[in-house]
């Protein structure tokens, strides 16, 4: 292997990052994301928090890769891509799968895939509160390139943009003696360079802007500094209504490729199958324990060793759970208070309140007369009858 000289250092040719740089620049706008995540609340509260990263964009977006990884974040519920490439973008259209329907996510999320050049405004990519531009710039032709700021900060103006491209001074420890990293760069700029362009542009749409970089230089040549630059802007002069209002009357430049809108748990329909699958799922775990409880006491005629399954608590503290209705037998019919159902942190979660826990499982559930229980018929659904039992009522203790 042929070794190369940069600045004096001595540095083996063929550089590699692990994970590889393009992971790694996914990773910092995950990890971006995940810092700014809104707070949880129940999702049966139907106010809409203004989270800060709700709608995220991402411009150049090709294989839509970095899209497909933030759709696991459940604080956004908006995100786009555009690429000029439409074929790239047609074969790589995220679809629902069946697990998105059995699993449905907390919030709402449309992914929407737009054709179109970066530099044309349209009112699509208005309001957003980040848009990414990651390996993008590099590929813009400088007319291009000189129209850019005023569309990504003057126009879409959203709070953040990341914006990353490659460090030129880093080239040299690459080997070969291509002119730039990727044939269809039309440029590749020094960290002076892109920290004057990118300053400027904050400047005079109202951002900050703060640099870093990934791809560590090998020992010996810090001086060249990281392989991928990024500038993070933040903007400081909030849009005014006027504006916005001004804006929306421009005319779509984008086509839209195609849109996917995700199950959330904000639909009823949705929310109501995952209430009522956990409900389920508990009575049956205790129903389960009911009846190995009452083979044992038949067995040993042990009425003491019957335990019932309880939700999972702080064991530290008094068991709050002693004090919740408890599930009981009255001939085959097995009733579980919704008061117990909603001591289960998921229930509890998924509905917020009783009367919602009630609302989402009555058309799914036998309740009591009173409505204050789920009814269950034991002896259909189990090879073993309850009417064994002497006729008692059975309570569990
Ligand atoms: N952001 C991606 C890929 C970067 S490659 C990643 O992180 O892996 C650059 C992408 O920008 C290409 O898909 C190219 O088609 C797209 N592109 C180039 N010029 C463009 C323009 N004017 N408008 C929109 N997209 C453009």
């Amino acid at each position: 292997m042929v070794d190369s000289h940069v600045r004096g250092v001595q540095v083996k040719e063929n550089i590699k990052f692990t994970p590889s740089l393009s992971e790694q620049r996914h990773k910092f706008v995950l990890d971006f994301v995940r810092k700014h995540k809104p707070q949880k609340i129940p999702c049966s509260l139907k106010t809409s928090l203004s989270s800060f990263l709700r709608k995220v964009a991402d411009l150049g977006c090709a294989n839509c890769k970095l899209l497909w990884r933030l759709k696991y974040h459940e604080s956004i519920e908006v995100l786009a891509g555009l690429d000029i490439d439409e074929n790239i973008l047609t074969r790589n259209m995220l679809h629902t799968g069946a697990g998105d329907y059995l699993d449905p996510r907390e919030r709402p999320l449309t992914i929407t895939l737009y054709h179109g050049s970066v530099v044309e405004k349209d009112p699509c990519l208005l309001g957003f509160d980040l848009i990414t531009c990651i390996e993008l710039i590099e590929h813009l032709e400088a007319k291009e390139l000189s129209q850019f700021p005023e569309v990504i900060f003057g126009f879409f103006s959203p709070t953040t943009v990341i914006i990353s491209t490659p460090n030129s001074e880093f080239n040299p420890l690459f080997s070969g003696k291509t002119l730039f990293r990727h044939p269809d760069h039309k440029f590749e700029w020094d960290r002076t360079q892109f920290q004057s362009w990118a300053l400027d542009a904050a400047r005079h749409y109202g951002y900050s802007v703060e640099f870093t970089g990934l791809g560590e230089p090998p020992p010996g040549a810090e001086a060249v500094g990281f392989c991928t630059q990024i500038g993070v802007f933040v903007k400081t002069i909030p849009n005014t209504v006027k504006s916005l209002h001004d804006e929306k009357t421009i005319e779509c430049a984008h086509t839209t490729v195609g849109t996917v809108i995700y199950p959330s748990l904000k639909e009823e329909k949705y929310l109501r199958k995952a209430v009522s699958n956990e409900v389920f799922s508990q009575i049956l775990k205790m129903k389960r324990v009911l009846l190995e409880s009452l083979k044992m006491k038949n067995d040993n005629d042990n009425s003491d060793e019957l335990e019932f399954v309880k939700p999972k608590c702080d064991e530290s503290k008094n068991d709050p759970t002693e004090e919740i209705p408890k599930p009981f037998c009255i001939e085959n019919v097995f009733y579980v208070p919704l008061e117990r159902l909603f001591s289960f942190p998921k229930i509890k979660h998924l509905c917020g309140d009783l009367e919602t826990l009630k609302m989402l499982i009555a058309n799914e559930v036998m309740l009591s007369s009173d409505g204050s229980s789920v009814m269950i018929n034991t002896v259909d659904e189990e090879d073993c009858d309850l009417s064994d039992n002497d006729g008692d009522d059975l309570r569990f203790v």
